[in-house]
């Protein structure tokens, strides 16, 4: 098996295996190869990697800032110096065209932990003066946080938890999802060699019932989940009932406004990022493009042509754009949605079906879809579908289209194209989402705050605004005169 990993867990800097949890296999979306074998983590693994985490974090909290900032920089360094080997594996992982992940994954991971390093060095609170007397603020660490990951981006995702989780003196252990267990064990491993005290970073496997396990252990302080809105709604409730901290990183449907003045390739360049990349399995994927009457045909045809011209394929052939997506239940879900568009009376535009030949036999491919005449109430405009499937939904004035645009639940992102910038201000002044893109679609850079409003989530990854969300206020007040006392 090709990416086998030595055991199913890393717990206090080694490869851990215990036989006794369920079994499930690691597969390579492109041909169904079977890559790893592994364990699911019974209750003895987890207790062992938390225990082994609160013992980390104590030592880790004692050390300067300065040298905790080194232990994420060395990591960052060997994170880059890996970045080859790194990124097969989360192609192997995933089934993401290795194109993208050469430039997306452990690269942004290792962005994350260099600029955290940063954050670790410069971490300080305020001084207040009052009068007689003054105070002064320290941002204390929260203790063991536990991450749960989801399956498109399992290295960034376990590198902007595990950031701002130690950069703030935490621990974290650390469950990827089922579907991608690998990435996040070669993380460990580096923690290590950069420098980390055993058990600073913990990897544990497993499904819903692990997380669920340590979402509600005894030493868990927080609880970082990226998922969908319907697990985000559990572990949200589960972590209440020890009064944990959470940030919950959930699912979207985003609007993507193509105005009449926009530049028009600028603006099918964003649609198609922002629809496609990753095989569509992006959170904040724009995938709702709503374009304005005036140039609607003229931004499908353009559309259509420049779908076409997208390679599938290999995801391990430099030259491919778009790999399967992650398994086969995806992509029956994905196909179930398409089904429902037509039926529903959208206009298939390009797309829809799962391409022929040898090359896709085994893989769960599916080709880049688009959808015209899509209403706002049709079950393809409402509902997440996790694959590369855009709707375009035409629209006639700005008070309406952002009245349609923020007509949902989620409140990931939005994006909006033009070239008034007292309009694009304004539009983006009105969207209701956690990030909004002018001109531009789905950059998430390290140094801004990353998260959702309404349903896609709370609290923020990256930016100086995730250290708030991995620490907590210590209030120390102090007199500077004698106790005026009426006793
Ligand atoms: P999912 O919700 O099915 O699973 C996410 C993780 O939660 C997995 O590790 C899973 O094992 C775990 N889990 C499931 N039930 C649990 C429970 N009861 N308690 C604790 N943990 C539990 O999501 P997925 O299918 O892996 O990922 C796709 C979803 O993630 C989409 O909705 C997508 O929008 C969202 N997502 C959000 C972001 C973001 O940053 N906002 C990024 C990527 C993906």
């Amino acid at each position: 098996m090709r990416a086998q990993p030595k055991a199913s867990h890393f717990i206090d800097g080694a490869y851990v295996e215990d036989a006794a949890g369920k079994a499930f296999e690691s597969r390579y979306a492109a041909t169904g190869e079977v890559i790893a074998k592994l364990h699911s983590a019974t209750p003895a693994i987890i207790d062992q990697a938390m225990a082994s985490a609160v013992r980390a974090q104590q030592e880790w909290a004692s050390w300067l800032p300065v040298e905790r900032a080194r232990v994420l920089r060395r990591a960052a360094d060997i994170i880059r110096v890996r970045n080859e080997a790194l990124s097969e594996l989360e192609t192997l992982d995933t089934g993401k065209a290795i194109q993208e992940t050469l430039v997306a994954d452990a690269s942004s991971g290792a962005d994350s932990l260099e600029w955290f390093s940063a954050q670790a060095a410069s971490l300080s609170g305020e001084s207040v003066p009052l009068g007689n007397a003054f105070a002064y603020t320290v941002r204390e660490p929260l203790g063991v946080c536990v991450g749960i990951g989801a399956w498109n981006y399992p290295t960034q995702i376990a590198c902007w938890k595990a950031a701002p989780a130690l950069a703030c003196g935490n621990a974290m252990v650390f469950k990827p999802s089922e579907m991608t267990p690998l990435c996040a064990l070669k993380l460990a491993e580096i923690f290590i060699e950069a420098g980390a005290p055993k058990g600073l970073f913990n990897v544990v496997q497993g499904f819903g019932d692990v997380g669920a396990a340590l979402a509600t252990h005894k030493d868990t302080a927080k609880v970082s989940l990226t998922g969908s809105v319907p697990t985000g709604g559990k572990v949200y409730a589960a972590a209440a009932s020890g009064m944990r901290h959470v940030t919950m990183e959930l699912g979207g449907k985003s609007p993507l406004v193509v105005f009449e003045d926009a530049d028009l390739e600028d603006a099918i360049g964003g649609a198609m990022l922002g629809n496609f990349y990753s095989t569509g399995q992006i959170c904040s994927n724009g995938t709702r493009v709503f374009v304005q009457k005036s140039i609607l045909e003229k931004f499908l045809t353009r559309l259509a042509e420049r779908t076409k011209a997208i390679r599938l394929g290999d995801p391990l052939d430099p030259d491919t754009h778009l790999g399967p997506l992650i398994s086969e239940g995806q992509r029956e879900k994905v196909m179930g949605y398409i089904e429902k568009g037509k039926a529903e009376g959208a206009r298939l535009v390009i797309g829809g079906g799962v391409p022929g030949g040898e090359a896709f036999a085994n893989g769960s491919y599916i080709e880049p879809t688009v959808f015209a005449d899509v209403t706002d109430d049709m079950t393809i405009a409402r509902e997440e579908i996790f694959g590369p499937v855009m709707s375009v939904l035409a629209f006639d004035t700005e008070d309406e289209v952002i009245e349609r645009a923020n007509g949902t639940e989620f409140g990931l992102a939005a994006g909006l194209f033009t070239k008034d910038i007292s309009r694009a201000h304004r539009v983006a002044g009105r969207l209701a989402a956690g990030i909004c893109w002018i001109n531009t679609y789905n950059l998430t850079p390290v140094e801004i705050p990353f998260g959702g409003v309404k349903h896609s989530g709370f609290g923020r990854e990256n930016g100086r605004a995730a250290m708030e969300f991995y620490s907590q206020v210590k209030t120390v007040h102090v007199a500077l005169g004698g106790v005026d006392s009426p006793y």
